[in-house]
């Protein structure tokens, strides 16, 4: 029996989790929960799980559920929050966005397992986390794209002498085939609209601008240690396959499934072995077709930026990854278009101060500091 905190644990990834779980309660106990400010969602799965202790990030939302609760379950937020990973042998991180980064952390420092859908941690803090694998904890992506190298690789984030590239398919996302006038007037619920995955608001805004397979791109590199150079993305709208890896031999393994982001999960959970429940089979012989296309670049010019920006390393992608945070919220609260979000990011770039964080506090800092010159960004735009 493993004990689990899911951090995270009202989102899309987090309740895929907790399904998991209901699958397999002789094989895992909940020990923590813990989102943002959920209080609903969070009192049904704590009564429905029993953990050790529930979380809440925001500090009015924890109040409100100490008062729902009573003294029988532990309540915790700010610092607390974060410590309560160590009482498990294996962390979720389900959270959205940056703020997920003190989980990683101390996830890691702690020496456990973390399972990583939070990429934006690994992103902001790149080879200051990457680090951190030296307290004797393991790093299993749950990013579909990434759990995919990662079977082909025989569950495992070494790559042999013989790989040639990693390839990252990509949906293509809501706009796949929208005209590129067209692109000028889409909505945030056209963005959320994604056609192959249910996910939370934050990276279907992601899939539907390609920042969310610039930043795969980038998440795959820290992962693998794979050069950019040995790392390309190629669309395939059916979403079967969710990664391939090619040998210098010019053989390529694909890695297919139906797709259902409980299966990723699930290898995070019972790595190295699997779970003894099928997800997302493919149904064989049913006829499926897969096709593939190449990104357009013009459309979708955020994949090339990503890139360019993975290459100059350093706090570079976690610049980025702020300014992208900060236009995407900016979008959704529909103060920016759509297609703002790059002319943001992109002017933030412009805008980079050069610099290396040497540790979790430097990159928080660049982080933070990223935010509120894309913010002065998102002003302009906002009032032009
Ligand atoms: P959701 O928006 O559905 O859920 C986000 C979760 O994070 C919620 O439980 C939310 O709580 C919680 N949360 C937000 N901020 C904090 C915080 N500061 N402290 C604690 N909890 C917090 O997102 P997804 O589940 O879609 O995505 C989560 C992560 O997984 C992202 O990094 C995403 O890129 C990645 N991912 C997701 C995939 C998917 O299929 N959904 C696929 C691949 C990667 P509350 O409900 O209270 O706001
Ligand atoms: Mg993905």
């Amino acid at each position: 029996m493993k004990s689990l905190a899911v951090m995270g644990s009202t989102g899309s990834i987090g309740r895929q989790t907790l399904d998991l779980v209901r699958q397999d309660p002789a094989s895992f106990e909940v020990v923590v929960l813990a989102a943002h400010s959920n209080v609903e969602l969070l009192v049904a799965q704590a009564l429905e799980f029993h953990p050790q202790v529930v979380g809440l990030y925001d500090e009015v939302a924890a109040k409100e559920l100490r008062d729902l609760l009573g003294p029988e379950l532990e309540v915790v937020t700010g610092d607390e929050l974060i410590a309560s990973v160590a009482l498990a042998d294996i962390v979720v991180n389900g959270v959205m966005g940056f703020a997920g980064l003190r989980i990683t952390e101390r996830t890691l420092r702690a020496g456990l397992r973390l399972a990583l859908a939070n990429k934006e941690s690994l992103i902001g803090g790149g080879e200051v986390v990457m680090a951190l694998l030296d307290k004797g904890g393991e790093l299993i992506p749950v990013d579909s794209e990434h759990s995919a190298i990662f079977q082909l690789l025989g569950q495992s984030r070494e790559v042999p002498p013989s790989l040639a590239r990693l390839v990252i398919t990509a949906s293509g996302g809501p706009f796949r085939t929208t005209e590129a006038a067209k692109l000028e007037l889409v909505t945030v619920d056209d963005a959320l609209a994604h056609p192959t995955w249910s996910m939370g608001p934050k990276i279907s805004v992601d899939s539907s601008t390609l920042f969310n397979k610039g930043l795969e791109v980038i998440e795959a590199h820290y992962l693998f240690g794979v050069p950019y150079e040995q790392i390309s993305v190629v669309v395939h709208p059916e979403s079967l396959i969710h990664s391939m890896v090619e040998f210098v031999d010019g053989s390529t393994l694909a890695q297919l499934s139906m797709p259902d982001m409980r299966l990723p999960i699930s290898l995070a959970l019972y790595h190295p072995g699997r779970s003894p429940v099928p997800h997302g089979t493919m149904g064989w012989p049913t006829a499926a077709t897969l096709t593939f296309e190449e990104v357009d670049s013009g459309r979708f010019p955020s994949l090339a930026l990503a890139f360019a920006v993975g290459k100059a390393g350093g706090g570079a992608p976690c610049w980025m990854n702020a300014a992208n945070e900060v236009a995407v919220g900016a979008f959704l609260e529909g103060r920016i278009g759509w297609r703002q979000i790059f002319a943001t990011v992109s002017s933030a770039m412009e805008r980079y101060e050069t610099g290396s964080p040497l540790d979790i506090d430097e990159v928080i800092e660049l982080d933070r500091r990223a935010r509120v010159v894309t913010s002065r960004i998102v002003q302009e735009f906002a009032h032009a």
